[in-house]
């Protein structure tokens, strides 16, 4: 098994290679980084001035059977009927896609913390990524399966899988 990872549009490369290095921890498994789509406008919706998750997760591209795609976008992601969304996964193709946008502190009107903005983006790369493997949401408040209705939740649980998730993480 192994994991790719896209920075979809502008992305930094410094936010690419933590969250890269956060994640291969976690799983164990190669983790490859690859240029994914710079052109984000086809998701664009100009009455939402956010983008469509859904259709740039469609958009990712699976080159090899045996591993997982995530697309990380800097930009506001959203899908019909919800006001945004922090990611989405297909389990289907193995492809998932995660927004950075609102993992800020300052996106709430607060300074600046870049440890735990990383923190933030890695657990929501774990979370979709555990979606890829067929993982539901957990009800453990620390497992970083459960799932967050807010960002006090995605700080309360811890960037891994409890034991009850893991063992179903078959790489
Ligand atoms: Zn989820
Ligand atoms: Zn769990």
């Amino acid at each position: 098994m192994k994991i790719r990872l896209k920075p979809l549009g502008d992305v930094a490369d410094e936010i690419m290679e933590e969250v890269r290095d956060r994640v291969r921890v976690i799983f164990h498994c190669p983790i490859e980084m690859e240029a994914g789509f710079s052109d984000l406008a086809q998701a664009y919706s100009p009455e939402r001035k956010q983008y469509y998750s859904s259709k740039l997760l469609a958009s990712l591209k699976k080159s090899e059977r045996e591993e997982r795609v995530v697309g990380v976008a800097d930009v506001d992601l959203y899908v019909p009927r919800l006001n945004f969304v922090f990611g989405e996964a297909d389990i289907l193709s193995g492809t998932a896609i995660v927004s950075l946008w609102r993992l800020r502190q300052e996106y709430y009107g607060l300074a600046p913390d870049k440890a735990l903005f990383l923190e933030r983006a890695t657990k929501e790369v774990v979370h979709e990524l555990g979606h890829t493997f067929g993982l539901e949401h957990c009800p453990n408040n620390k497992c970083v399966m459960h799932f967050s209705n807010s960002l006090a939740d995605t700080d309360l649980k811890e960037a891994h899988f409890c034991s009850a998730c893991r063992p179903k993480i078959i790489l």
